[in-house]
């Protein structure tokens, strides 16, 4: 099966270098979990976990199914689901996946199925809500939720958890501060009332980076994994994970007045060489790329991207590059090309790497 012509590469040694920076920037004894939804930030979750499950902890991913993807694919660290959903609890069972039990409908759906089963210390996790205000206990929920918890032993807790809201951001060190302060504040009620101590964590990649203090038992290590830290000087210390290849399929030249592409959105001034990539908007090449705002590189040289960008190909202009049909193509190859791109469309490198389509083939690079 070698006929794929649009590849993502990862590349697992700067995987491996990603981890090994955190994990030297951390205390010794803190575990990391590795954050691996949404198909490892659009990677391969089952390749990422392949190249790091026996130097991690815990494995997070957001839904039951990326869950059970790991566990099909022979994984067999512990994983959290950080936003199971009620109707997933039995398939989460079964594949052996711990729940964030994050308010009381969720928690009380799985106390019942555990009580029915019956599951024995079935290891669960609690996450609070500290200012994010997107899902958690409050901490008025505390005594209530205590209560609930002293009263099964179907469940065990294995970690208390929160995230934060802006722990990118220098100028809401205040607002912070005070989520790790209040979060601690909630951990001591608990475990004042528990039998066991739960692990506690509430970093991830940018509060390792700027609240290294707070890292308690566990951080979450996430976009830290796939080469970005928030912070340029990071950034530069950790290696690009992603790489995104095409090809060229077709070139053509065109004449003065002619135009290329739908709408007719470029139209040539001069004698123009362009060439036809097979990758456009449903592989996650935005449209407002479109029109010379984005570029490839072919031959180490950039080909702005003119017209509008198709749903599975992009047309750019290689006038004066020196090329030819079936040549390699870049789309990106470096942070700095993806946080480039990100910016031209005004969102984040997460949004940028995240949108790269299930269409495109990954390989995995060592
Ligand atoms: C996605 C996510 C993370 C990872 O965040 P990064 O900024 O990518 O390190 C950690 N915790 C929770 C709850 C998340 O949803």
């Amino acid at each position: 099966m070698n006929n794929h012509v649009s590849v993502l590469e990862i590349d697992a040694n700067a995987v491996l270098h990603n981890l090994k920076y955190f994990q030297q920037k951390l205390q010794p004894t803190t575990k990391i979990m590795a954050v691996v939804k949404a198909f490892g930030y659009g990677s391969d979750a089952v390749e990422i976990a392949k190249i790091i499950q026996d130097k991690v902890a815990y494995f997070a991913v957001a839904y039951t199914q990326e869950g059970i993807a790991l566990r099909e694919a022979g994984i067999k660290t512990p994983i959290l689901v950080l936003h199971p959903q009620l109707q997933n609890l039995e398939a989460l069972v079964q594949h052996y996946l711990e729940p964030n039990l994050y308010n009381f409908t969720i928690l009380e759906a799985f106390l019942k199925m555990a009580d029915e089963m019956p599951l024995m210390n079935y290891p669960i996790h609690i996450k609070f809500n500290t200012g994010l205000n997107r899902i958690g206990f409050w901490h008025t929920d505390v005594p209530v939720l205590l209560s609930i918890l002293k009263a099964s032993n179907n469940i065990k807790i294995q970690s208390i958890f929160s995230h934060l809201a802006a722990s990118d951001d220098p100028n809401e060190e205040n607002f912070t501060t005070n989520q790790i302060n209040n979060f601690a504040f909630i951990v001591k009620q608990m475990y004042d009332h528990l039998d066991n101590e739960p692990m506690i964590h509430i970093l991830n990649t940018s509060g390792i980076i700027n609240y290294s203090k707070a890292q308690f038992d566990m951080v979450r290590l996430g976009i830290g994994l796939y080469g970005f830290g928030n912070d340029e000087n990071v950034t530069s210390e950790l290696k690009n994970v992603v790489t995104l290849k095409s090809v060229i399929s077709q070139i053509m030249t065109i004449t003065p007045g002619e135009t290329v592409g739908y709408n007719r959105a470029f139209v040539a001034k001069d004698p123009t060489k362009t060439a036809t990539i097979p990758i456009g908007h449903a592989d996650g090449i935005s449209r407002k790329l479109g029109n010379g705002k984005g570029y490839v590189l072919i031959n180490n040289q950039k080909a702005p991207i003119i017209g509008n960008v198709c749903m599975d190909m992009i047309m750019v202009n290689i006038t004066n590059i020196d090329c030819k049909e079936g040549d390699e193509v870049v789309v990106f190859n470096s942070q700095q090309m993806i946080e480039e791109i990100a910016t031209k469309c005004e969102t984040i490198p997460y949004e940028t790497i995240t949108a790269i389509s299930q269409r495109i083939k990954r390989f995995v690079i060592r």
